[in-house]
């Protein structure tokens, strides 16, 4: 079967403008990272420790790894000797066993707090009051080996658009607030899926993580 892999890739390229592209890759075979790579895709987003370790492992080593899924502390340790960033740091002790895996390895290690602004329950992340805390500007001497460069959010899955735009925007308040607060190391702000990326790109994204509009659904 023909494969759409790069012509998806191409037509998401061209609606990005500045905002940078993390080709979702999780649960689609190293074949299909292959192909997407080989259509100039070098930056690949995965939500699990070990498909992504394997995945690092069998494939070149100038791509970009980075996790957007929870993650849980006990398994930072795989991923720390190269991850490019983790997107999904929802907790002060999940933060501190990256410094303390980023200081065991000699790297500082890229994160973004990731923030609750969808209405479902379900879903992991800080809420504005907890990150503004968390971000206090001593934290980059109290761990030296973390280095929190943004935040990201999840917008509700829902039809209406109205109110994925509303919580993208009141995220996007909140980064530009800290922005302001923390200096210009504060530069990523991760928003938009398959489903909403072109209003995130609207309301200012510097990231978008997108699986399905690539790779096709997930089985
Ligand atoms: C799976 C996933 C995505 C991509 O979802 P698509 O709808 O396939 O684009 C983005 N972000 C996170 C955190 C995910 O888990």
């Amino acid at each position: 079967m023909q494969s759409n892999i790069a012509d998806n890739l191409q037509k998401i390229q061209q609606q990005l403008g500045k905002t940078q592209l993390i080709a979702v890759s999780k649960t689609h075979p190293v074949s299909t990272l292959e192909e997407a790579y080989e259509a100039g895709c070098r930056v690949f987003g995965e939500n699990k420790v070990q498909e992504m370790v394997q995945k690092y492992e069998a494939l070149p080593k100038d791509i970009q790894w980075h996790l957007i899924g929870h993650l849980q502390t006990n398994k930072v340790k795989y991923i720390a000797p190269f991850v490019h960033l983790i997107h999904s740091v929802d907790s002060l002790k999940l933060l501190q066993e990256i410094n303390k895996q980023g200081l065991k390895n000699q790297r500082v290690i890229n994160c973004l707090l990731q923030i609750h602004i969808a209405q479902e329950e379900t879903k992991f992340g800080f809420s504005f009051e907890e990150a503004e805390a968390l971000l206090s500007p001593t934290l980059p001497t109290d761990l030296p080996a973390v280095k929190i460069v943004g935040c990201m959010g999840m917008a509700t899955n829902t039809n209406d658009a109205a109110q994925v735009r509303q919580e993208f925007a009141a995220l996007r308040h909140f980064f530009l607030e800290q922005k302001a607060r923390l200096g210009a190391t504060f530069s990523e702000l991760s928003m938009g899926m398959s489903q909403d990326y072109a209003i995130a790109i609207a309301e200012g994204s510097t990231m978008v993580r997108i699986g399905s509009a690539i790779f096709g659904v997930r089985s």
